[in-house]
């Protein structure tokens, strides 16, 4: 069991520093695929996949 401890720590730890810190909070961002679904003029939906950066400051919106 202690090796999996060690290995989930250090997985965390390299994606801790591969990623970007958020100033605001402190917490390193995740990229996450956002769907989006945008009305088109034609009346349709449309949607539009991005990657956004979840930190605490924005989990909230992006994960309501
Ligand atoms: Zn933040």
């Amino acid at each position: 069991m202690a090796k999996q401890t060690d290995f989930a720590e250090k997985a965390k730890k390299a994606s801790a520093e591969r990623g970007i810190k958020c100033p605001k909070c402190g917490t390193v961002k995740v990229p996450t695929a956002f769907i989006n679904s945008v009305k088109t003029e034609a009346g349709t939906y449309k949607f539009n996949r991005q990657l956004v950066q979840v930190c605490k400051c924005n989990e909230k919106s992006v994960y309501a």
